[in-house]
């Protein structure tokens, strides 16, 4: 990592110097391009034997899950990745999945809206867990004191937490994500926010530190509880079936919109108030990290966006100005603050998890052992 390296923005995609660990070439293009052509384009097979290998696993997963409810189990946020991945496995690979939805308390009408007619059109069972809202409320305002980038991870802990704890509850072996190459090859670094996975070290020491004094009313499954008891011990294991079919984010928005009326967002991560302000917002002004860098660079190296398009884009944010600061409004009064409290914390000086105790070196150490016996491929999370 440079410190205060002059700006330089990738010739290929939009990926730039805010990603302090960003590497070039002598061509000008970045490593997520470099990565992109070398490690995913050579394993991404669709067209090339996919069909075969979605059907392949489509059997597995059926036979695992016979004699049980269901076969599978998908997190749905309402937004295009898991409502397509849910779409998939019930049409294309014919699982029976249950659907789970955490709802911690930022869900927009449109998530909610979208879920109902999947749900409806795909004769789907959902699972929606409601997750205590003071409990959520206080954590997010504990890591809002914090002063750290990755203040999505409170929605991410709960999110992961209660897919676990179904996928236990059921029975069920087989977890489908809606991650996927073709919007997602360009991954957002971690300095933006993007903490490897659910760390209680980390939650408890924000908590002790900047928590209202209760005791942590907020369940959430350790990354080592997941990694390796779930996914290890109890043999849990994770699917991508995106990344098996052709998966063009135009034309997979079109699709559901006319078969199921399922409505498009603006941008990715829209479904939650809290995570379409803290994108939008709170971590380009405060920090000068634009996650849409990341999620266009994705669409640009796969052929769905112009470069050109992206950074005219990326010239103003994707809601307008009135309707940020009712929101600012907005998302103080719920986590029960005023705004100029909030505003407060939009200027306390910046920090990163290693200002916290955590275990990132162990979690990075155990993705290079998984990596290495081949347990893990391209995501780690
Ligand atoms: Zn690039």
């Amino acid at each position: 990592m440079q410190v205060n390296r002059p700006y330089q923005i990738c010739s290929n995609c939009i990926m730039d110097t805010s990603d302090p660990s960003i590497q070039f070439d002598e061509l000008g293009e970045c490593n997520y391009c470099q990565n992109f052509k070398s490690s995913i384009l050579p394993n991404w097979t669709i067209n090339q034997g996919s069909e075969v290998e979605l059907m392949t696993l489509a059997s597995k997963i059926r036979k695992d899950g016979k004699g049980k409810d269901f076969d599978c189990i998908i997190g749905i946020s309402g937004g295009l990745d898991s409502s397509y991945a849910a779409y998939i496995a019930k049409t294309k690979m014919g699982l029976r999945p249950l659907l789970v939805h955490v709802d911690a308390g930022w869900n927009t009408a449109q998530a909610v809206s979208n879920i109902e007619k999947l749900v409806d059109g795909l004769e789907l069972d959902l699972f929606t867990e409601v997750v205590d809202w003071e409990g959520v409320k206080s954590m997010q305002v504990a890591f809002l004191r914090s002063g750290i980038p990755d203040q999505d991870l409170v929605q991410d802990a709960a999110f992961f937490s209660a897919l676990y704890k179904f996928a236990r509850q059921y029975g069920i072996k087989h977890i489908i994500k809606g991650g996927n190459f073709s919007t997602e090859c360009c991954r957002e670094p971690e300095e933006w926010g993007g903490y490897l996975g659910i760390d209680k070290r980390l939650f408890d020491d924000i908590w002790n530190k900047f928590g209202n004094g209760r005791p942590i009313i907020f369940t959430l499954t350790d990354i080592f509880i997941y990694k390796f008891w779930y996914q290890i011990i109890l043999g849990m294991k994770l699917h991508s079936p995106l990344n098996l079919v052709s998966y063009i984010k135009k034309d997979a928005e079109d699709e559901l919109e006319r078969l199921y009326g399922w409505q498009k967002f603006k941008h990715k991560h829209h479904e939650s108030r809290f995570t379409r302000f803290y994108e939008d917002y709170w971590l380009p002004r405060r920090f000068g990290y634009q996650k849409r860098r990341a999620h266009f660079s994705s669409l640009i190296v796969t052929g769905q966006m112009t470069r050109e398009q992206a950074i005219v884009r990326l010239l103003k944010p994707e809601m307008d100005e009135q309707f940020l600061s009712q929101e600012f409004e907005y998302v103080a009064h719920k986590l029960g603050l005023t705004t100029l409290e909030l505003q407060n914390l939009f200027e306390i000086p910046l920090k990163t998890y290693r200002d916290y105790r955590n275990k990132r070196w162990v979690i990075g150490f155990g993705a290079k052992i998984l990596r290495s016996i081949g347990l893990e491929k391209r995501y780690f999370k």
